[in-house]
């Protein structure tokens, strides 16, 4: 039997010997971006794939997940190595998509590279020989909270449960036969160095709301309208009026955008559209300011008499990555990069939906390097293929390694000790939950206790 250390070079070795297919991946699906529960094509290229490699794998999961299954010599635990497969909406980046303004800005081109190609290496150095238990090379759709009203269409007309690839994935299952994920996401920030850790990283509840008030003429008679624009523009101060009271430590973020302000200048705006996310550190900071941006939106629909609708939605939990599994990937990527290339950094204030795969099994989301530009932007580019595309790939496989090796030791001592934050059924109702919608009526709120006195009669 060969070494572990010998079966991780052996697909390494492989692994080099892909390169020039691995790059075509990464590069085909750079310039074919399809957003959230639409990448249909993105999907048949990893199964063709998976089919060309001989990995079992069922598709349309989640609508298009594919999940390819290879298991080793003995039973033992099952470790799913994960890329997502979705872009984003960054519709004049180079290489977006003419029709759909879909534009890989975020590098998961990179990560279907990097599963592929240590699927490929595991394959092709025949691993699984020294392996107890089955690796999972789960391509999976939709980590982008992005296309909100789209994905609540489907969920209305019951085709999706949520509007996120993993929660909907673990909803309907996928996850019960894993026992630990790890993906591998592209970074292209320097402070990062070649590969990084973060501890933590924020979740969010996501918010659609809507301010109604009454049109009328502007200049002739605006006493006779109730301006909802008015009413949004002090819900926004009231919301950041609640600023001062957010603590260091929570790391909440609330950046609300207006999505429509009116319609026509010379009518007072009868309707105008918020959105924001309510990020932070944990969930009962999240709900903390979550309900204090409830009463902000009321306050400012009770300024002016109009209604706001507040439609909360369930969005991602915080991240806690795994310790025993960031050792492992700290060892493999000293090993390939230099000890000097790993950083370990503190608190992100993002999001992924690899927080919810967090919250029920260990998992593992850390950064490696390869892009080049802000992230979600137009500059956004794989600048070094080696290390954006082949680099993921060798480091997923050789974790799969230290963990299935044998008898799969490292894995069982990892999901002996481990408790996880929630069971699943506890999170699919902590997050369905969030499904809230609320009718603030403040004229009716008002008036009612004007007309019978209650302000005191002092006024
Ligand atoms: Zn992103
Ligand atoms: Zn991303």
């Amino acid at each position: 039997m060969a070494s572990k250390e010998e079966v991780k070079k052996q697909i390494c070795e492989a692994i080099d010997r892909r390169q020039g297919q691995i790059e075509r991946i990464g590069d085909h699906i750079m310039v074919n971006p399809e957003l959230g529960f639409k990448e249909f094509e993105t999907a048949k290229l990893v199964a063709g794939t998976m089919e060309e490699f001989g990995i079992s794998h069922e598709t349309g999961l989640g609508i298009t997940g594919v999940k390819g299954v290879l298991r080793g010599k003995k039973p033992g635990p099952t470790v799913a190595l994960i890329g997502e497969l979705d872009s984003l909406l960054v519709s004049d980046h180079p290489d977006a998509d003419a029709a759909t303004g879909a534009a890989h800005a975020c590098g998961h081109n990179a990560q279907i590279a990097g599963l592929m190609g240590a699927m490929m290496g595991i394959v092709d150095s025949r691993a699984a020989e020294d392996l107890a238990g089955t690796v999972i090379f789960f391509a999976v759709p939709a980590e982008e909270y992005v296309e909100v009203e789209y994905r609540l269409g489907l969920v209305r007309e019951g085709k999706l449960s949520f509007l996120g690839g993993k929660p909907e994935l673990i909803q309907l299952g996928h996850f019960d036969d894993v026992d630990m994920a790890v993906m591998i996401h592209t970074h292209s920030d320097e402070s990062l160095k070649k590969a990084g850790v973060s501890a933590s990283s924020n979740g969010f509840v996501s918010k659609m709301i809507r301010f109604l008030g009454r049109a009328a003429h502007a200049g002739g008679a605006p006493h006779k309208g109730v301006n909802a624009l008015n009413a949004a523009q002090i819900a926004l101060s009231a919301i950041h009026a609640q600023r001062e009271t957010f603590q260091d430590q929570d790391a909440i973020r609330v950046h609300p955008v207006i999505t429509k302000g009116g319609d026509l200048v010379n009518v007072i705006p009868a309707e105008v559209k918020m959105e924001t996310y309510v990020r932070g550190r944990t969930s009962e900071a999240i709900l903390d300011a979550n309900a204090k941006v409830d009463r902000a939106l009321r306050a400012g629909a009770m300024a002016v008499g109009a209604k706001v609708e507040i439609e909360t939605l369930p969005g991602y939990m915080p991240l806690k990555n795994d310790p025993d599994l960031k050792d492992l990937f700290q060892t493999n990527s000293e090993s390939l990069f230099g000890a000097d290339e790993f950083s370990e950094v503190g608190h992100r204030t993002g999001s992924t939906d690899m927080g919810d795969v967090s919250h029920i099994m260990p998992a593992l989301h850390p950064y490696m390097a390869g892009a080049s530009g802000p992230g979600h932007s137009v500059e956004w580019h794989i600048s070094d293929k080696e290390m954006g595309y082949v680099a993921p790939a060798k480091s997923l496989a050789m974790l799969a390694v230290d963990l299935l090796y044998g008898e799969a030791d490292q894995a069982k001592g990892i999901l002996k000790d481990y408790r996880p934050e929630m069971s699943k059924q506890a999170y699919l109702e902590f997050q369905s939950q969030m499904f809230r919608t609320e009718v603030y009526d403040g004229e009716i709120d008002v008036l009612p206790r004007l007309k019978s006195g209650d302000s005191g009669g002092s006024l």
